[in-house]
């Protein structure tokens, strides 16, 4: 199965596409986490994406193509579901391409969707433990006294939660991703997703729809 999940940055695609790569035994490829990898590593790509990465600017399409046609290299025959990527209409056709080239189309587009203000809400509330990157929520997920319940750390917020950069994000997000919900709505392939709700009920909805196909 190959999959791509689209939507705006807090409406539940890393927690989604986590459980439906688990579900299904195939690979979950997030190019948020990869770049996040290089900025740890101090690569010299990782510094360069550092300042666009921490004010919610989207890195260059060539950066993250290449990181991308890598990746699908690597898995070869195996299925994946992609998480933050594609983000731009050129990554969409550019990834329909390579895909085509390899003979492994596309299955379906997840579109998981949410309001701009319950966004807002959830990011502000985000928090992530800075040893084993486990995602909290003070709210709806709360950590305990103690910080981390694995690692016992103190939980940070990542810069780009931060409420000036979320809205940024929103921003950059309404203007070059929507094109590409249209891209893909015009060939049948896009499956729509109420992203707010209980995220076991979700994530069991979606695995109906796919089955269903
Ligand atoms: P995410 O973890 O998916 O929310 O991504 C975090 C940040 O990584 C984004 O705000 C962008 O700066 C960068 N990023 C991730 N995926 C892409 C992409 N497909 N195209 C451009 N920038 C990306």
């Amino acid at each position: 199965m190959r999959l791509v999940a689209l939507g705006p940055p807090g409406a539940g695609k890393g927690t989604q596409t986590v459980a439906l790569a688990r579900h299904f035994g195939i690979a979950h490829i997030s190019t948020g986490d990869m770049l996040r990898e290089q900025m740890r590593l101090r690569t010299r790509l990782g510094i360069e994406i550092e300042g666009l990465m921490n004010n919610g600017s989207l890195v260059s399409d060539d950066i993250v193509i290449d990181l991308v046609s890598k990746k699908l290299e690597e898995l070869g025959d195996k299925g994946f579901i992609f998480d933050g990527f594609p983000r731009t209409l050129v990554q969409a056709k550019k990834l329909d391409e390579m895909l085509e080239k390899a003979n492994h189309p596309l299955d379906r587009v997840l579109y998981i969707t949410a309001a701009d203000e319950t966004i807002m809400e959830r990011m502000a509330g985000r928090r992530i433990c800075p040893h084993c990157q486990r995602v909290y929520h003070l709210v709806y997920n709360p950590p305990g006294s103690d910080g981390c319940g694995q690692c016992l750390d103190s939980l940070v917020q990542r810069d780009d939660d931060k409420p000036e950069t979320v809205s940024q994000r929103l921003k950059i997000y309404h203007e070059l991703t929507t094109p590409i919900i249209d891209y893909y709505r015009n060939d049948g392939r896009l499956l729509w997703v109420d992203g707010i709700g209980d995220i076991t009920r979700i994530t069991s909805q979606i695995v109906s729809k796919l089955e269903e196909v």
